[in-house]
């Protein structure tokens, strides 16, 4: 049976190479009917991809992919059905976009005072969103100071090295509550690429306690196997399984647009538990103040 969903997907609003009418155009080659665009930190791409799924009469899910951290590992936690228009939810999405470029220019600066010659603006041209440290490495290589991304990272950018800025960071249960401030359905991504079987199994409790949804189970590179012990997760916590290719452009994940079969049962269940709450009173959310950075 050829897939039409796919739930799990990103724009040149964050580190994809296609813009959003770029992305619901080739969607449309390849057959999809219902694509989430989930990018990171962002909803910038969602109003115009509204209106390009509206003219190839495909159903535009709105979402989002938030970055979190622990002292134990990473998570990431895609938002669905979002009332992303909420004053408040941009506020919080744009601090923690500053922070992060912030921290990426502040860098850039401590770069600078030990004699490397890179620009701030070079490195958010190669950006274009959000500038990360990979982002800043292919400024060095670009500069010459290094060849390689491992290599940038190996002498300037690591996390005990010369100009390492901590950076502001969102816990899970907060990237859970703040998607739940936009009316949104908090669902794990991939969860065995980051945080891992262990890990998850771990938090679980205390995230679905905070409201999760869901669990992103059929996903991009997972095998048969894998899916089914993410399913029987979801089920033993009454989580949805969703899933998608984490699409970013042509080549960059190992999975095509629309080359993981998401079955039809998971958007249901998600638009049925979006439309319990959609236009209701939202909890309200406050970024906690950053500790140490
Ligand atoms: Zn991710
Ligand atoms: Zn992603």
């Amino acid at each position: 049976m050829a897939n039409t969903i796919d739930l799990h997907t990103h724009s040149t609003a964050s580190d994809g190479l296609y813009s959003p009418t770029e992305l619901l155009q080739y969607a449309h080659e390849a057959d999809l009917r219902i694509l989430a665009l989930t990018d990171h930190d962002s909803t910038n791409g969602l109003a115009e991809a509204t209106e390009a799924a509206a003219r190839l009469a495909i159903d535009l899910i709105p979402g989002i992919e938030l970055n979190t951290d622990t002292d134990d590992g990473e998570m990431h936690v895609l938002g669905y059905f979002l009332e992303y228009e909420r004053p408040a939810f941009q506020e919080t999405l744009k601090v923690l976009r500053d922070a992060r470029a912030r921290r990426g220019e502040r860098i850039v600066e401590l770069l600078n005072e030990q004699g490397v010659d890179i620009k701030w603006e070079h490195v958010r041209e190669i950006a274009q969103g959000a500038v990360g440290r990979p982002h800043i490495a292919q400024a060095l290589i670009d500069a010459g100071y290094v060849q390689s991304v491992p290599e940038a990272f190996d002498k300037y950018l690591r996390s005990d090295g010369p100009v390492y800025v901590a950076r502001r960071k969102l816990s899970p249960l907060d990237a859970i509550r703040l998607i739940l401030s936009a009316n949104g359905l908090p669902v794990i991504a991939h969860p065995l690429t980051v945080p891992g079987m262990q890990k998850l199994q771990a938090w679980l409790p205390e995230l679905v306690e905070a409201g999760l949804v869901g669990l992103e189970t059929y996903y991009g590179p997972y095998t048969e196997e894998q899916v089914q012990q993410l399913h029987d997760l979801a089920d033993e916590y009454k989580l949805i399984p969703t899933g998608g290719s984490d699409f970013h452009g042509p080549g960059i994940h190992p999975t095509p647009l629309g080359g993981r079969f998401v079955p039809f049962e998971a958007v249901e269940r998600l638009k049925s538990e979006a439309s319990k709450r959609m236009g209701t009173n939202p909890p309200e959310f406050v970024l906690p103040p950053t500790d140490k950075e």
